[in-house]
């Protein structure tokens, strides 16, 4: 059975629909990304996925179960969390708190406080200041924080919306390596990423969205050796 399924999905703010009759699946223990330009839905998919918008048509299975009617706590209950685009942590709030709202559907102290401290050794920073307001926060440090928070509902699929954004080359690499440990600890991890090389270097399985569709699909080999995806979005960047 597929992990997670869409058929058709299909998601309108007011007249504008940002995606357009969308099917892909994910196996479980994958990690696969979503690749394409700004605007293309990406991020709306994620937003469907998580039951913060509804989609108009289609649907989203996630073991064989729909959840595309399920409010966002039922979904994350079930597994799913999301890290969103744009670091949306909690500046007024310590670390430690914006880390335990991640925790909120859990209801096990223990495995609470087991995670917290899994979060630390995975982002040292985090545990390092784990009493300081997160406003007061690099870009980076509130990427990691976002993720940690994410990663504190001990989610079976994890999605993660540019966690490269804004960070430099060294904070990239450590949030990537971050996602392939993930992955060898048995989560699922849908990425959406605008740094497409390393999207499709770490995917088993890639989408190309355009203007709400999707338009190639393939292995992540695959698509970085793709013509057209070298001319679209590897620019500078086509592997040799
Ligand atoms: P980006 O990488 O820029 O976030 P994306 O692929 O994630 O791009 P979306 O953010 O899903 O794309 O946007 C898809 C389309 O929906 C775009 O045309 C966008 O302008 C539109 N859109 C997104 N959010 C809203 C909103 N809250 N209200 C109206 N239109 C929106």
């Amino acid at each position: 059975m597929r992990f997670l399924g869409f058929r058709d999905l299909t998601v309108a703010y007011g007249a504008i629909q940002a995606v357009r009759g969308v099917s892909f699946s994910l196996e479980r223990g994958q990690i696969v990304s979503l690749i394409g330009s700004n605007g293309a839905g990406k991020t709306t998919i994620l937003r469907t996925i998580s039951g913060l918008l509804r989609p108009r048509w289609g649907e989203i299975l996630l073991n064989g179960e729909p959840i595309h009617g399920l409010p966002a706590h039922e979904i994350l209950a079930r597994g799913v969390a999301h890290s969103p685009e744009g670091r949306r942590v909690f500046a007024r709030m310590t670390v430690e708190e914006n880390l335990l709202l991640g925790a909120y559907t859990r209801h096990d102290e223990a495995g609470t406080q087991h995670d917290l401290a899994w979060v630390y050794s995975l982002f040292p920073v985090l545990g390092e200041r784990r009493a300081y307001k997160a406003g007061l926060f690099s870009g980076g440090e509130q990427q990691m924080l976002a993720i940690g928070r994410a990663l504190m509902s001990r989610p079976k699929l994890l999605m993660l919306d540019e966690p490269s954004m804004g960070l430099s080359p060294i904070m990239t690499e450590r949030i990537f390596e971050t996602v392939q440990e993930l992955q060898a600890e048995g989560t699922t991890v849908l990425l959406v990423e605008q740094n497409a090389l390393a999207a499709l270097a770490l995917a088993e399985h890639a989408y190309v969205i355009d203007l709400g569709r999707t338009t190639l699909s393939g292995t992540g080999a695959e698509l970085l050796a793709d013509p057209r995806v070298q001319a679209a979005y590897l620019g500078e960047g086509v592997p040799s």
